[in-house]
């Protein structure tokens, strides 16, 4: 498979540079050059799979030609073999068409673990097989950094370095990374927002001398990989309702458009997903796009679902390029634009033919509570506070008679026992195998929101070949 990026300057890669690479030279993202299909037979007979097999059948066509393509079906083996349910990514029916699709029972309880598990293998491989080594620089609003960082620890040719913004992640996501103590994993407190770690990481990416010096690397949804790995719970849940044969809809609590547009690809590789519903807390920037065609920034705000404060939704760009009939052009003029002014309009007709898939809704904090309150006097499940922005949204949206709906769990609700206590009273345990996160000791560096100095930390840090 060939990948091409979104603002069409960039070299076409393989899978293994594309997977090192993380964002293309030009500043785009990679896509596939054709999106791989399989037809209703071949997805009726996934059914029968169990996840991890079921994970070696939909990246196969994406990993063709790269060093690790015969060995998929053992590295996802493996990748999900840590995971503390049975099922890896169960479904639990909250009323008679909506259904609740567990995405945290990794090892960080959130859904990135699906993907990144993955990738920290594939890294492994692809850099063994080369004798090289690379410089992972994330940002995080809170859930990204210790899925990477527990999927890429003690691996002996990736150093990573992960900003967090100072006091805007939960404590117990905060301590999920900082307590790690792998020499290899570096933890910065940024004094800003998620966006200015986020540009952080784009700038020390735009040096090319640091970049090539350091063989920079990048885990957040900018990397091709995670979106792979993400396709494959959307094809996981589809499957075990009904696919091919029935049509269903997904509800996703959204940031980066990450987790949703590995969605969009499962429905370009044949599955039957009528609809796409993307859920926002009070930063709506992706709601107030789908009313008005403009996408416009505007300041982020803190709010009870931490993971979705962004207002650059990166993985936007993978969507446009496919709507503008992968026009790189276009879409490098619009994120230009983007940069420049904070705003961009969508032609008219990609609009539409956006719209036809995908909608949005926002929830405040005071709903967001109403939710999770709602959630747990009906079922007696307690959702966290993401998961509740997502319900809230499916809950919106008109489906044909009987259309599963499917509502992505994107965290484990003791993630957040703030918001769950301020919604319901309750403070949710610790899953066991993360019992004494509060004991251990914490490892971080405080740095402020200056690209030369967090340079600088890092050339300090990283390790040369
Ligand atoms: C990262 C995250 C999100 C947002 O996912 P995107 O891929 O950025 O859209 C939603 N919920 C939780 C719990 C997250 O960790």
């Amino acid at each position: 498979m060939r990948y091409q990026s979104t603002r069409g300057r960039a070299p076409e890669l393989g899978f293994d540079d594309v997977l090192l690479a993380g964002l293309a030279d030009d500043g785009g993202l990679y896509v596939p050059s054709t999106w791989p299909t399989f037809s209703a037979a071949e997805w009726a007979d996934g059914a029968r799979l169990d996840y991890a097999a079921l994970a070696a059948r939909v990246i196969a066509p994406y990993v063709r030609g790269s060093v690790i393509e015969r060995d998929i079906a053992a590295i996802t083996r493996q990748a999900f073999a840590s995971f503390s349910h049975k099922a890896i990514a169960p479904l639990v029916q909250l009323d008679t068409n909506l259904w609740l699709l567990e995405l945290f029972h990794g090892p960080t309880l959130a859904f990135k673990d699906y993907a990144l598990q993955l990738v920290g293998l594939l890294f492994d491989r692809v850099l063994k097989a080369r004798g090289s080594r690379i410089t992972v620089v994330g940002a995080t609003s809170g859930d990204t950094g210790s899925a990477a960082i527990e999927a890429c620890k003690d691996r002996d040719a990736v150093d990573i370095f992960i900003m967090h913004p100072a006091g805007r992640v939960s404590d117990v996501q905060r301590r999920q990374m900082t307590t790690v103590q792998s020499a290899n994993v570096h933890n910065i407190a940024i004094a800003g927002t998620f966006d200015d770690c986020q540009n952080l990481v784009k700038e020390m990416f735009a040096d090319e001398r640091m970049r090539t010096e350091l063989n920079l690397s990048a885990v957040n949804s900018i990397n091709w990989a995670r979106i792979m790995g993400q396709v494959v719970y959307y094809a996981w849940a589809a499957l075990r309702l009904g696919a091919p044969q029935r049509q269903v809809a997904f509800s996703v609590p959204t940031g980066n458009f990450g987790n949703v547009f590995a969605g969009y690809v499962a429905k370009q590789m044949g599955l039957p997903i009528v609809k796409f519903v993307v859920g926002s807390n009070r930063n709506d920037i992706l709601t107030r796009y789908f009313e008005t065609r403009s996408m416009t920034a505007t300041a982020v705000a803190p709010s009870l679902s931490p993971s979705m404060d962004i207002q650059i939704s990166s993985n936007f760009e993978r969507l446009l390029f496919d709507a503008y009939g992968r026009d790189g052009k276009a879409v490098s003029g619009m994120m230009d634009r983007f940069k420049q002014s904070g705003q961009y309009a969508v032609d008219a007709k990609v609009h539409e033919r956006i719209l036809a898939m995908f909608s949005g809704a926002r929830l405040d904090d005071e709903g967001t509570k109403k939710v999770i309150g709602e959630i747990h006097t009906a079922t007696g499940q307690i959702v966290d506070p993401h998961t509740a922005v997502g319900i809230h949204a499916a809950r919106g949206v008109q489906l044909a008679p009987g259309t599963p709906m499917i509502a992505m769990a994107t965290a484990h609700p003791a993630k957040f026992p703030d918001a769950v206590h301020a919604a319901i009273g309750l403070r949710p345990a610790l899953p066991a195998h993360m019992a004494g996160l509060f004991d251990k000791t914490e490892r971080f560096t405080q740095l402020p929101n200056d690209l030369d100095q967090v340079k600088r930390f890092v050339r300090e840090r990283a390790r040369r070949i």
